[in-house]
């Protein structure tokens, strides 16, 4: 055991991520005393930001690391629009106020940005990304804060909490199989969502959620989201809305990370286990629309699908880290899925039939698209008929869930019927949901870490003064 852990703290952080690490960094430049409880051990620290990429931020156009000016209004729109208008307003504008801040903080910690990134994310205005990634952005956050005297303990999966009329007074940790009870003045609480919580999700999903793969750690299991609720802590947030994405079915059953996102499915068609088509494969743009095909395919039998298409759209998508099937003929490709073969050469061919001349061009919503099928493909449709055919089976991603606690502008938590919390803050995914009603708008993940850790590592610091 860490012999400084029965002393107490001024500040205890729950998780060792993004939110976690931004507050306690915080709270140990306003010269608190800090304790990080991380539930995993040091290999695994820092959860879901580990596969991160980017940060969304408003930014004047002067950062070397983005291109263009990126206007709060813009940035708000954009939030809006995803959303549907599921935000706290007042949160939602703090956010982006306060994104405005982050690349220089970062920068302050040792965090360092990659050039503005070109290509097909299409990002390069809105996004800044890491220099090495999540775990080089995690990395030097780790550094900053134990230079700073912060302490880090791993493998502290926090097992109870003890909290008194919506006041903190200690966290229990089991720690070599003992239980350590750490105490502290003020809390801040960033272990993420219930994503990895397989049980949980099967609440909303059934038996469905048995087939999902869960994109990030196995360590976010709701745990700590759990015991705040039970403990009369006010909920944010619908319990069945999750980021779920359409991810290659031969990804591991967590943490297989970015490189196991498909890109494929707007360049052929989609069929279910029974040989079928199901939705529109060329809707909207894939930015757009790669964030619907989670949900999609979890209705479907079996809660799998598969990505067909022939030689001629091979090369114009980021591949997955698994090699496509391949196949000289329709029926071959069948065979090799276990699919029904006579029924994938009709699908194939009805969709060909139905393919209209058009100029392609996947870089817009183009005029080639299917008429007269029962669902239409409306952009980027071109037969499937140059050998070899490839598919890529697909199985929901779960990146994580929406359920959290409610927060104030102080990040600080707010009990059942509206009451601020006397010491209690939370960060990051555990609350992500007063932002983000639904929908998801690419690296606010971060951002609502980042902004929040911040307020919450101010506001612990301040309580804990007192
Ligand atoms: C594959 C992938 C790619 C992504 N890419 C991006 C991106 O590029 N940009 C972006 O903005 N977002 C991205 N996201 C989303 C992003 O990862 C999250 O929004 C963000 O990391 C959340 O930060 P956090 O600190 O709240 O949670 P996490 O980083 O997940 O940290 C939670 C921490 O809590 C710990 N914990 C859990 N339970 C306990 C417990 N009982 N006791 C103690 N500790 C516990 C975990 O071990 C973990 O360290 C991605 C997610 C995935 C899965």
């Amino acid at each position: 055991m860490i012999p400084t852990l029965g002393q107490g703290f001024d500040v205890v952080v729950l998780g060792g991520g993004n939110a976690a690490l931004s507050a306690a960094i915080t709270a140990a430049r306003a010269g608190r005393r800090v304790v990080v409880l991380e539930g995993a051990p040091k290999f695994y620290r820092g959860g879901n930001t580990r596969h991160t990429r980017n940060l969304r931020c408003s930014h004047d156009g002067s950062a070397p690391t983005m291109t263009g000016p990126y206007e709060q209004a813009e940035f708000l729109d954009d939030l809006y629009r995803v959303t549907g208008g599921q935000t706290d307003t007042t949160l939602a504008e703090l956010t982006i106020a306060r994104s405005r801040e982050l690349l220089g903080w970062m920068d302050e910690q040792g965090v360092r940005f990659q050039p503005p990134l070109g290509g097909t994310l299409s990002l390069g205005k809105t996004n800044a990304f890491f220099l090495g990634g999540g775990r080089g952005m995690l990395n030097a956050l780790y550094r900053k804060a134990e230079d700073m005297g912060v302490v880090c303990v791993y493998d502290a999966p926090v097992i109870a909490l003890d909290i008194q009329d919506g006041y903190f007074v200690s966290a229990t940790i089991r720690q070599a199989g003992s239980e350590i009870v750490v105490r502290g003045k003020a809390l801040v609480a960033a272990a993420g969502g219930f994503e990895a919580n397989i049980e949980w999700l099967k609440k909303y999903w059934g038996e469905a959620a048995e087939n999902f793969l869960i994109r990030g750690t196995p360590y976010n299991r709701g745990d700590v989201l759990r015991m705040l609720l039970d403990k009369g802590i006010g909920a944010v947030g619908d319990p069945t809305q999750c980021h779920a994405v359409a991810i290659d079915a031969r990804a591991p059953k967590f943490d297989g990370g970015i490189a196991t996102r498909l890109d494929s499915v707007v360049f052929g068609i989609m069929v279910n286990r029974d040989a079928q088509r199901f939705y529109d494969e060329g809707e909207d743009t894939w930015p757009k629309r790669y964030a619907i095909w989670g949900r999609l395919v979890a209705q479907q039998p079996g809660q799998i699908a598969y990505s067909i298409i022939d030689s001629s759209s091979i090369r114009l998508f980021m591949p997955s880290i698994f090699p496509a099937i391949e196949a000289n003929s329709i029926r071959e490709l069948a065979t090799k899925l276990s699919l029904d073969p006579g029924r994938l050469e009709k699908i194939v061919a009805d969709f060909n039939a139905a393919v209209r001349p058009g100029t392609f061009d996947h870089t817009v919503l183009d005029d080639c698209r299917t008429e007269g099928l029962i669902i239409p493909k409306s952009h980027w449709a071109r037969r499937i008929e140059k050998p070899p055919f490839y598919a890529y089976p697909l199985r929901p991603g779960i990146t994580f869930t929406y359920l959290g606690v409610k927060v104030n502008e102080e990040s600080r938590m707010l009990l059942d019927g509206g009451k601020p919390s006397g010491n209690m803050f939370a960060a990051g995914e555990i609350m992500a949901g007063n932002v983000l009603g639904k929908g998801y708008l690419a690296g606010i993940g971060m951002t609502i870490g980042a902004v929040f850790g911040r307020l919450a590592g101010e506001g612990a610091a301040r309580h804990a003064a007192n």
